[in-house]
């Protein structure tokens, strides 16, 4: 048996009430969040050592009750603590450089808020309600049953609708994995390519919807702003991106479920999405190079979603029983899978491989994923020798044995 997190989101349907109760929730949270980096700067200004959560949330208090921001204490105090942890939390990724500096919220910008004590939440899925502290019974969309004990509660805002994030816990029987190990692939011209040929064609949601997007913005950048009009051409454009994104999310799930229901062991290249994508501009003492072709491949790969996809087919094969496997991208593109032999050349085309040492021809895609898939054969080998530690870098599992070798 296993445990197994789970998190199911839903769109609430409030009434009027609600909605403005949930509005201004939010806005206490998105106030406190950015209140307390400004308390820190001056404390360390005046020589006082920096607030730990603990003094923080002693601080929310004083503020709950103070004149100025009475309001606070019109919203759920526990919402308002989990800012604050949040916000510890966003504070130390960045000093342990795992994340940029916290950025200050606006808003209208990922408005929400999170209930964390199951206590105070009831779920009523016959139905369809949802009870939360100060909110009361809220009606929801009920798609899917919600399985295991609720253990929190993130209430998000989106395109104007309201959704609730259900996050559970459950115990499941461990399935053994089915089928064999595989190499993927991640490309441009394709999205993935397994090493047993088979490929998935490139996503390119945003591509097919840029014309729109940006036909919509510029009938928006046309409008007087704030005008009636103008807010009627930014809900356009908010609906194109809402629409991207869910065509690209659906996408990415409907990938890696199939991949991750089919493989007991799945390698895939350790590609730096995040170093990739910062890299194209530079900085102002060394401008990056290319920079515009740059942008573009980074564009895309961002569209493509390559991150979020790894993500999926690391917790997918958790639960289908297998792991995933990440190997350093070194030569996979320039080795011949037949003869071993390592060299630009094999290369001519982008598309094509031909060893020039033993003349084996395959389809290039195919071979960096043939590598793949042998890298990961060989570092499951040294890890099982002891030879190499699994490194700490990369997301975390602690769940399952030989899915954390990942580089
Ligand atoms: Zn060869």
């Amino acid at each position: 048996m296993k445990r197994r997190l789970q998190a199911y989101k839903y769109e609430l349907r409030p009434n009027g009430r609600q909605a403005r109760q949930m509005r201004r929730f939010a806005g206490s949270c998105r106030f406190v969040f950015n209140k307390a980096p400004a308390l820190q700067k001056a404390r360390y200004e005046q020589g006082e050592s920096r607030l730990g959560y603990a003094g923080l949330c002693k601080l929310l208090t004083e503020w709950r009750n103070g004149a100025e921001t009475v309001w606070l204490s019109d919203a759920p105090v526990h919402p308002l603590q989990q800012a604050l942890k949040d916000l510890e939390r966003a504070y130390s990724n960045f000093f342990a450089k795992r994340a940029d500096f916290p950025r200050f919220k606006k808003k209208g910008r990922s408005d929400s808020f999170r209930y964390p004590d199951p206590k105070q939440i009831k779920l009523d899925q016959a139905n369809s309600r949802l009870f939360l502290p100060k909110l009361g019974r809220l009606r929801y969309r009920n798609s899917r049953e919600v399985l295991g004990t609720v253990k929190n509660v993130t209430v998000s805002r989106s395109c104007g609708k309201w959704f609730v994030s259900i996050q559970t816990e459950r115990e499941v029987e461990q399935p053994l994995p089915k089928g064999g190990a595989v190499g993927i692939d991640m490309g441009v011209a394709r999205f993935a390519t397994l090493s047993d040929g088979t490929f998935y064609a490139p996503l390119n949601s945003f591509k097919r919807h840029e014309t729109r997007l940006r036909r919509a913005q510029q009938a928006m950048s046309r409008k007087v702003k704030f005008s009636n009009n103008w807010k009627k051409a930014k809900a356009r454009v908010r609906k194109i991106h809402s629409r991207i994104g869910n065509a690209r999310r659906d996408y990415l799930h409907k990938c890696s479920t199939t991949i991750s229901q089919n493989h007991a062991m799945v390698c895939i290249e350790d590609l730096q999405v995040r170093n990739m994508s910062k890299s194209a501009a530079g900085t102002a003492e060394a401008p990056g190079r290319n920079v515009r072709a740059k942008s573009g491949l980074n564009k895309s790969i961002l569209d493509q979603g390559w991150f979020e996809f790894r993500r999926q087919l690391d917790y997918k094969l958790a639960w289908s029983g297998g792991h995933l496997i990440a190997v350093p991208p070194q030569n996979t593109s320039r080795t011949c899978p037949c003869c071993g032999y390592m060299s630009a050349e094999n290369r001519r085309t982008q598309a094509r491989f031909e060893c020039v040492e033993c003349g084996f021809e395959e389809n290039a895609d195919v071979v960096g994923a043939i590598n793949v898939l042998r890298a990961g054969h060989a570092r499951l080998a040294c890890e099982a020798s002891g030879a190499v530690r699994p490194p700490a870098a990369g997301t975390h599992r602690s769940d399952s044995g030989v899915a954390q070798c990942r580089a």
